[in-house]
């Protein structure tokens, strides 16, 4: 548990030998955030050992994994990742391509995964596509990661990004895909919002552009008099810098960032969440003295970091402060591997924009809307998820519905796309 550096010294993976090896680096699935549900998972049947890494999550672990126990498969954790191990290993066939294709269609939600065998690492990407995975050349060898921005930073090759739908065994032999068409894509539209990093490619489409072309967008939408533009960083910090472009206002880096402190709302409980946005910014008052400020921000999830952000400012001296966000309202919660919120947590399910923005405490606040997002991407609105904005899950959500139900606003119902 905890940061990579702080998980693993140096000497621990000097000892590691071999030729093919997988790592894990990311909040937990399903299940409680605990060591034992730490990843890769390893899990094993009479005569085969696998250990999985995944990125996302399924919807129907709970049936499957009922289902596997009384066929005798013995669980160690409470994740939705052994779930899938443990599927891919009860699945008839004689090859890891017999298997895992087997055990697919069962696989209901998001899961791009890393699969590590005796002697060959398998990626595979759910049919949806919900999370990215790409593959790479290093060397003689090959590599995936969920972002290419990892292949990058080990000088890695980016070769392409891995299909929905598709499995790659790699091996002694090379990469061998394996791929059935899929007609539906549901691709995470929050990945070029916040999750992943702007130096990322996903779908062909390099993030950083996408983001400053929000803040252009959040510009039309939201035109505002103002004396400086900022983007909270780092996630914003792209849209920001579009913002002050589109609309001629002077760009500033009002807070500076503590980049020993991790992201906020994945943080597992609200009073480490609120410490952390104390640790987490700077104000440069002589910056922001008597401004009137622009403030882009990705998004707003809870709304308990976006008030200690304007406070901060505004005890800095900034005259007025103007919140522009990159996502629209986010209404309802996610399903697919991101732990952002229940319902009743996401702030903007509770309350009105106006409500939203007096909690806040901004002079005025303006959402991207749902059309601008997608301008801004620039990909067809076809192939994304868009669910927490719209509550059209791009499946089922039926291991759910008992939850929603109760989570459900009076007077609303949620919307569960069949499509
Ligand atoms: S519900 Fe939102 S965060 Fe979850 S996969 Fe869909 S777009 Fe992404």
């Amino acid at each position: 548990m905890g940061l990579v550096s702080q998980a693993f010294t140096e000497t621990d993976l000097a000892l590691l030998q071999g030729y093919v090896a997988i790592g894990h680096n990311r909040y937990s699935t399903t299940g409680s955030s605990r060591p034992v549900n730490a990843q890769p998972i390893v899990a094993k049947s009479d005569a085969l050992t696998i250990a999985i890494a995944h990125n996302g999550n399924i919807v129907n672990a709970k049936p499957l994994r009922d289902e596997l126990q009384q066929r005798g498969y013995h669980f160690h954790t409470t994740s939705d990742s052994e779930v899938i191990a443990n599927m891919i290993l009860a699945s008839p066939g004689q090859t890891w391509q017999e298997k895992i294709e087997y055990a697919m269609p069962r696989l209901q939600g998001a899961y791009s995964l890393a699969i590590l065998t005796r002697d060959k690492l398998v990626a595979v990407r759910d049919p949806l596509g919900v999370r990215p995975l790409c593959l790479g050349a290093i060397d003689s060898g090959w590599c995936v990661a969920s972002e290419s921005c990892a292949l990058d930073h080990i000088g890695a090759r980016f070769i392409r990004e891995i299909e929905p739908g598709e499995i790659l065994i790699i091996d002694g032999n090379g990469v061998q895909s394996f791929r059935k068409e899929t007609d539906k894509r549901a691709l995470c539209i929050f990945e070029y919002i916040y999750f992943a990093r702007p130096d990322s490619v996903i779908a062909g489409k390099l993030l950083y552009p996408a983001r400053e072309a929000m803040g252009r967008i959040l510009s039309e939408e939201y035109p505002v008099d103002a004396d400086l533009v900022m983007g909270v960083p780092d996630s914003a910090t792209a849209a920001g810098i579009g913002y002050s472009h589109a609309s001629g206002i002077p760009y500033c880096e009002g807070l500076l960032k503590n980049r020993y402190v991790g992201r906020t709302f994945i943080e597992p409980e609200q009073r480490i969440r609120e410490l952390g946005v104390q640790l987490k910014f700077n104000p440069l008052s002589r910056v922001i003295d008597g401004k009137r400020l622009v403030v882009v921000d990705d998004s707003i999830v809870r709304g308990t970091t976006t008030p200690r952000v304007v406070n901060l400012l505004r005890k800095a001296g900034a005259k007025e402060v103007h919140l522009r966000i990159c996502a629209p309202p986010i209404r309802y919660p996610c399903f697919f591997g991101v732990d952002m919120a229940t319902r009743w947590e996401l702030i903007a399910a509770r309350k009105t924009i106006p409500e939203i923005r007096e909690h806040l405490g901004a002079d005025s606040l303006g959402y991207l809307s749902l059309d601008g997002l997608i301008r801004a991407v620039g990909l067809p609105r076809e192939i994304f998820c868009l669910a927490c904005f719209t509550g059209e899950y791009p499946i089922p959500v039926q291991m759910e519905m008992d939850k929603l139900a109760l989570e459900a606003l009076p007077g609303e119902d949620f919307v569960v796309a069949d499509h």
